[in-house]
């Protein structure tokens, strides 16, 4: 399949053109759809079913079915994708699609619009090679996986639970092209303190500075960092206060939080809940949470092995990475199915102006998925 898809590689590029193009900002529903009716126009030229899964203020998701064999499948495989990208309508402008020296530079190119030409051509691929893989594939192709996957995430965890191997288009880590066999947990959590107001230079000793408790609550979260277990926390934004001669009232600060281990975000969920406040009379509210567990390497081994070897008779070298970031990967792993994620395009730059791909990898990442569904 390599061989039929290595001359196509100009045709892949054409294909991710045309989807960097049509831009598709998570926020956007209409530009979104836009795209959605675009990316279901070639699935059902390949004869599969797609059906909208309808949402009000986000994006539709699809939900793209091809089973070749028919009533002869024996099973389901998922694959995972999402169409929205982090880029805000106009960005084209700023940064064109463009081709240089073997890189495709464009917003989504990466993350994740080149993983969804990809699953086009390894059909192809599968079809050309008359290799049509014995379970039932669904792609599913989500609008919102940028901002937290709210809408999206029932019928990720419907259709994996039905399934026996969950396959994620997500980038590849680092130019080598691993695949992603951990992942962190990930959430946010939100402090919000209320103090008390008071003329900063007349009666200062009957305010209660909001801007200083949280100060105190920030440096004392900051030390439950362990980078070398997995634990991170991070206050990311912070805002309070109203005039520099007003005791402040309120205060807020955004959390983030990521550990590696299931056990460990529990706990942490568990030690913000009990923060109590430290100046007298400050009042102090927890919101928020972890919104993706963690992706423990279990739940990738024996998918990852399966590539490696599939990916080693093509001879390309399959390494795979523990990263920080989540994806919706990280729902299906925790439901217990196999899941193997980073199998998309190679390349760098997620969620940059730099963002690029490795023209000459989409033939690669093409074959490689199309061996695995029909292998698995
Ligand atoms: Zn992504």
């Amino acid at each position: 399949m390599l061989d039929w898809l290595r001359p196509r590689e100009a045709a892949m590029t054409r294909l991710l053109e045309k989807f960097a193009r049509a831009e598709s900002p998570s926020f956007d529903k209409a530009a979104v759809d836009r795209f959605g009716r675009m990316v279901a126009a070639e699935w059902r030229r390949r004869g599969a079913k797609v059906e909208r899964l309808k949402q009000r203020e986000r994006g539709d998701h699809l939900r793209v079915e091809w089973n070749p064999s028919g009533n002869r499948a024996t099973g389901q495989i998922l694959v995972l994708g999402h169409m929205d990208t982090v880029y805000a309508a106009g960005t084209l402008a700023r940064m064109p699609f463009r081709v240089s020296r073997g890189r495709a530079y464009g917003p989504g190119a990466f993350d994740m619009k080149g993983g969804l030409a990809i699953a086009l051509f390894a059909v192809d691929a599968l079809v050309a090679a008359g290799r049509a893989p014995e379970k039932r594939v669904i792609f599913l192709w989500t609008s919102d996986e940028e901002i937290g996957s709210g809408t999206s995430r029932a019928a990720i965890e419907r259709e994996a639970r039905r399934s026996d191997a969950v396959l994620v288009l997500e980038p590849a880590a680092g130019l080598d092209g691993r695949v992603k066999t951990g992942r962190k947990g990930v959430g946010e959590i939100e402090m919000m303190v209320t103090g008390r107001a008071a003329h900063a230079g007349l009666n200062p000793e009957d305010g209660v500075n909001a801007i200083e408790e949280i100060a105190l609550q920030i440096a004392h979260i900051s030390r439950w960092n362990r980078p070398r277990r997995g634990i991170m926390v991070n206050a990311g934004t912070i805002e309070g206060g109203t005039r520099t001669n007003v005791i402040p009232e309120k205060a807020r600060v955004a959390v983030d939080v990521r550990a590696d281990r299931a056990a460990d975000m529990h706990a942490l969920e568990r030690k913000f809940r009990a923060l109590r406040p430290i100046l007298r009379g400050a009042k102090l509210q927890i919101r928020g949470g972890f919104s993706r567990p963690p992706m423990g390497r279990k739940a990738s081994a024996a998918l990852y092995a399966t590539a490696r070897s599939l990916a080693h008779e093509m001879g390309i070298p399959l390494g795979e990475a523990h990263v920080g970031g989540a994806s919706d990967g990280n729902f299906t792993a925790a439901l217990g199915v196999p899941t193997l994620d980073g199998l998309g395009a190679v390349g760098e730059g997620a969620h940059s102006p730099n963002e690029n791909i490795l023209i000459r990898a989409l033939p690669e990442r093409a074959a490689l998925l199309a061996s695995l569904l029909a292998a698995l």
